[in-house]
This record gives structure tokens, C-alpha cells and sequence, in this order.
């Protein structure tokens, strides 16, 4: 049977899924191999899971997003975390050191209508995750060398420090 993609997102800018989305011919070539089941930026048809492969781009900072990761988890049989925002909190984290509910008053003509946590925290801070992918925005190639290996069923040859070393 082919093995399905699901490709999500929490908070985040999309930039992650833009790099997926400008691997087309690597996505062509890899057609007939991987069955793209959830992906909204590509596609308004969705499949529901279980998923052998799924994406998560994007941090988590309301209690929705918290509850929709776990969701995401149970239906997925391995699960890839792409990007700064999914893998360590993203830009967005730095409201872990400042007080929210200050910036919710500044910022918002209705500051009671904002649903947000304190934090902004990786997807794996909520649940199991089975490789991480960092950059900002990741990069195309070690993206398509993920999704390779993992439908290979081998680990991904892709670095796992987050800065050049020489
Ligand atoms: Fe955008 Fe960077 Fe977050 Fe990717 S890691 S979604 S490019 S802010």
C-alpha cells in the first residue's frame, strides 16, 4: 500500500511549508511512492489519518494547538518536527521571558477575545517526536533527504546541530 503524508501546521509564518511546496520535482519524482493525505497550503482535500509519515511545522502557544498536536501524534505512525518554530519555540518564543498578558493589553483593541499561553514551546515538549528538522526556514534538501529516508525506513543523513560548524 502507499505510504501517506500529512503536513501540518500550528504557529508559525509557513515558511517551512513553502519549502516543501517548492520541491515540486522532487515531489514528482517521488509520485507513486507517498500519497499526499493533509496538506492545506497544497491541497483543499483531506484525508484523515492514521498517517505513515506526517510534518508538523509551527510552535505551540494556545491550548488548542497543545490538544491539536496530540491529536495529530495518535494518528501519525512517525512523526517529523520541520523548522525553528516546531523544533525550539520559534520567534515567537520570546514572549517566554516577558509578560504576555502586558502585550495582550498593548496590542489588542479586545485583549479578552486572545486565547494564548504563556509560552511558546516545541512540539516536543507535548509529544514523542521522531526527528527533528531545524533551520529557519529548513532547508530543501535535507528536507527531501527526511522524507526519503523515512519512507525508506532509515535514518535521515542531515545533521543534527542547528549552526555551521567548518
Ligand atoms: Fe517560518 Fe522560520 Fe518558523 Fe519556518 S521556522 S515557519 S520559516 S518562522
Amino acid at each position: 500500500m502507499t505510504p501517506t503524508l500529512a503536513v501540518f501546521k500550528l504557529a508559525s509564518c509557513d515558511g517551512c511549508q513553502l519549502t516543501l511546496l517548492d520541491c515540486e520535482d522532487e515531489l514528482l519524482a517521488l509520485a507513486g511512492e507517498v500519497e499526499i493525505s493533509h496538506f492545506l497550503e497544497a491541497s483543499s482535500s483531506v484525508t484523515g489519518g492514521p498517517y505513515d509519515l506526517t510534518l508538523v511545522e509551527g510552535s505551540v502557544t494556545t491550548a488548542a494547538d497543545a490538544e491539536r498536536v496530540r491529536a495529530i501524534r495518535a494518528a501519525s505512525r512517525q512523526l517529523v518536527t520541520i523548522g525553528a518554530c516546531a523544533t525550539a519555540g520559534g520567534i515567537q518564543a520570546l514572549r517566554n521571558f516577558a509578560d504576555v498578558d502586558a502585550y495582550r493589553r498593548v496590542v489588542y483593541a479586545h485583549p479578552e477575545y486572545i486565547d494564548t499561553l504563556a509560552t511558546s514551546t516545541p512540539v516536543s515538549a507535548h509529544v514523542d517526536v521522531d526527528f527533528e528538522l531545524r533551520g529557519c526556514p529548513i532547508d530543501k534538501r535535507q528536507l527531501i533527504e527526511v522524507i526519503t529516508a523515512f519512507l525508506a525506513g532509515r535514518k535521515p543523513d542531515v545533521p543534527n546541530h542547528s549552526v555551521c560548524f567548518e
